[in-house]
């Protein structure tokens, strides 16, 4: 636009010489946009599944299914299971916005794996046991503290360690534990039902999973693997997956030493 000064002759007014074109590539921006609404549609579609079975189940019970003991028996155990998991849903989903709004907390205390291990042990213990497995757990006393919080740690142990349960019918669980450098090492092996290649690339995304039916059918909620993943590289780390199909599959876990003098307080 040209701004005539009504001082100035026609020959002297200020007339642009050139144009700035600002131009801004929003690929990313609506690439961001739709996983926040997918992720919205998704939360929403996890939320109302079992609750539409809930409000169908009670109102069945007070049209008078309730009467009948095994009738009430049966549904109120379909209205437990679901209850449950809507809790479950609650809570991954509370755990995975508060980490991704102190991103960067994440690396400011440390921890000891055998710690977080020990404070799962005994959920994870007795879930193997129930399925009649193996679990092999090799942590070695010298292993150094890690740049994580002690309640994220546990966290990442549990939710790796009771997918290696959930998804094995037969065989071991193993945790085991190196460090290299400035690096500590864990692995997850299990002999489960494995991942096919084509649905490794995305497995850590919200809700993402291989068999629907079976995550539900054994309690999950698609949220656990992508907590992982923020927790991880949220504290500089690395996540990696191998698997082979109907043989198992191996999760690894690199996670910085921690530095001297961050030990956290709760476990010097
Ligand atoms: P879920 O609550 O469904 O277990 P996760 O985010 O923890 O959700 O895992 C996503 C999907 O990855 C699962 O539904 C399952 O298909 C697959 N998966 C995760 N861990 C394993 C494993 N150890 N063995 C086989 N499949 C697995």
């Amino acid at each position: 636009r040209v701004q005539v000064n009504p001082f100035l002759g026609e020959q002297d007014q200020i007339r642009p010489r050139g144009a700035v074109i600002v131009g801004y590539d929003v690929t990313e921006l609506r690439r961001l946009e739709q996983v926040r609404t997918d992720f919205v549609g998704n939360v929403s579609h996890e939320l109302r599944t079992p609750l539409t079975s809930i409000k169908g189940f009670v109102e069945t019970l007070l049209d008078g299914a309730a009467d009948d003991p095994a009738l009430r028996e049966r549904f109120l155990t379909i209205i437990q299971r679901e209850t449950l998991r809507l809790q479950r849903l609650i809570d991954d989903l509370l755990t995975l916005s508060r980490i991704e709004n102190r991103r960067t907390d994440l690396v400011v205390s440390s921890s000891r794996v055998q710690v977080a291990y020990e404070k799962i042990k005994p959920v994870i213990s007795s879930y193997a046991k129930a399925k009649e497995l193996e679990l092999v757990v090799e942590l070695p006393s010298d292993l150094p503290a890690v740049a994580m919080g002690p309640d994220l740690l546990s966290q990442v142990l549990l939710n790796l360690l009771e997918n290696a349960v959930k998804y094995t019918t037969t065989g071991k669980i193993e945790l085991s534990a190196s460090q290299k450098d400035s690096v500590v090492y864990l692995e997850f092996k299990d002999t489960g039902c494995g991942i096919p290649e084509q649905d490794l690339p995305r497995i850590f995304e919200r809700f993402y999973r291989v068999d629907k039916a079976r995550s539900r059918e054994q309690g999950g909620t698609g949220l656990g693997l992508s907590i992982v993943k923020h927790i991880v590289e949220g504290s500089n780390g690395k996540i990696g997956i191998t698997s082979r199909l109907g043989l198992g599959s191996v999760f690894t876990c690199e996670l910085p030493v921690a530095e001297q003098g961050e030990l956290y307080e709760k476990e010097k």
